[in-house]
């Protein structure tokens, strides 16, 4: 049988031909002594397949032999039947067993630390195939999202022979017989990118050696950037607003099946879908937290988890926040001409807990500024002389930010823990498989 003879489930699902030739793995079974009951998976929905013993000995011997997981080819025919997992029912008529599976170490009611060591088999469960499902289409809407707003995708090294966003959160690798690190940011490139292309995104792997454990930090993770010429913190922040309404709604339009099998408040995710996003400054922020909520944040402190969340909660839709204390903020973020203690930058923070998502700025064109502030920090200004000589032909006002793509799929999913965002996460203390 060539492959057009097979249906996914789904397509059998939605097209109800009498009879059916589908493929898949085991992904419940019961045996009583006059049926055996297999619950069938492949990659787009489960099916029930049932093999009687009165109509088929034969067959039903051979089902007798299925295990968890193991792979099979079946035909037969399609029947509506309510009692049924996903409604219909497959009354088999012939079955090919690829292989019978081992007991599969995964059962009911695991320890997460469990799962995690078996990712590699976990990633085809109900729940994560979903959230890959819906990852793939944030990264779509990404792409898509820029694309047609007429942004050029742009690269930048992996390997980068010095920090952007923080010496702490530094990967040094060996390279040949000399030091290099991981990129924490694209963004550094990208500011040389714009004078060539104008307005630019890409999505890349990115590694911060994050010490402290949170379910919001991965030491791998994927970003999605943007950086345009001649572009100010306020109309930056508006694409950053369009960008994030356009993913959830397109989660909307492909995945409501998948938001439903991991039980997300998809009530939640329209309000989203049709909401405008306030902007409000980070001293806006204090005096919200402050007066409204009897906190007790002073000026020239960043925003921790907690006060993010209440914000947002506050709003109850995502929030932008923009003129973070200059002093806390990264040496690239400028000061404001009226107010220099505030820089011209932003978060994006999601409700329902989720808090930062994007964070962003206008970028600094003073260079004796962003010198002083990285000699502050400890870092050599020479080491960033080409980055300065951008300012030295044709500077144009510029401005972008990143998006963290496994804390959109977090929010999008409502996961408790980031690291089921991804495939195979990667934290200080999770390295395998
Ligand atoms: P946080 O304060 O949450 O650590 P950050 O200020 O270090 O974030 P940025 O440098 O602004 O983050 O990076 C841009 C975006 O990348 C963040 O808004 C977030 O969505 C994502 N991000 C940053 N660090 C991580 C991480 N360790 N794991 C996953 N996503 C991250
Ligand atoms: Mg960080």
């Amino acid at each position: 049988m060539t492959e057009s003879n097979y249906l996914t489930i789904e397509e059998a699902i939605s097209k109800k031909p009498q009879t059916v030739n589908l493929r898949g793995w085991v992904y419940r079974e019961r045996k009583s002594n006059k049926f055996v009951f297999i619950v069938l998976r492949d990659e787009s929905d489960i099916i029930q397949c049932v093999i009687s013993k009165s109509k088929n000995p034969e067959l039903f011997e051979k089902a007798e032999k299925l295990t968890i997981e193991s792979s099979l080819k079946v035909s037969g025919e399609l029947k509506k039947d309510e009692r049924a997992p996903t409604g219909y029912e497959v009354a088999v008529t012939d079955l090919e067993i690829v292989q019978v599976a081992e007991p599969f170490p995964i059962t009911e009611h695991q320890s997460p630390e469990l799962l995690y060591d078996n990712r590699h088999l976990w990633i085809r469960s109900r729940k994560l195939s979903a959230v890959l499902k819906i990852r793939h289409t944030v990264v779509g809407a990404i792409h898509e999202f820029f694309r047609s707003r007429g942004y050029y995708e742009f690269d930048a090294p992996i390997f980068q022979p010095s920090q952007s966003e923080g010496g702490a959160t530094l990967f040094e690798v060996k390279y040949f017989e000399d030091k290099m690190y991981l990129s924490q940011t694209w963004q550094l490139y990208a500011e040389a990118g714009i004078f060539a292309l104008g307005k630019i995104y890409n999505m890349g792997p990115t590694f911060r050696a994050e010490r402290s454990k949170t379910s919001r930090h991965l030491a791998e993770f994927w970003m999605a950037e943007m950086e345009a010429a001649w572009m100010n913190l306020e109309e930056v922040t508006e694409i950053a607003k369009d960008e994030i309404r356009f993913i959830v709604q397109e989660v909307l339009k492909h995945n409501r099946k998948e938001l439903e099998i991991l039980e997300r408040d998809i009530k939640l995710l329209e309000h989203y879908a049709e909401s405008k996003y306030p902007t409000i400054k980070y001293s806006e922020a204090l005096d919200i937290l402050n007066n409204e909520y009897h906190m007790d944040v002073p000026w020239g402190k960043d925003l921790r988890t907690i006060e993010e969340a209440k914000i947002a909660e506050h709003f109850k839709v995502p929030v932008i926040v923009t003129h973070y204390p200059t002093e806390i903020m990264g040496f690239y973020k400028p000061p404001s001409s009226e107010n220099p203690k505030e820089a011209l930058c932003f978060d994006a923070l999601a409700p329902e807990g989720y808090c930062e998502i994007i964070g962003g700025s206008q970028r600094s064109l003073l260079v004796e500024d962003m010198k002083k502030r990285l000699e502050a920090d400890g870092e050599d200004p020479e080491n960033y002389s080409w980055y300065f000589a951008l300012r030295q032909y044709g500077s144009v006002p510029h401005s972008g930010y990143g998006l963290g793509v496994e804390r959109v799929v977090q929010w999008m999913c409502g996961l408790d823990n980031i690291k089921d965002a991804i495939p195979f996460p990667r934290t200080m203390i999770r390295k395998t498989p």
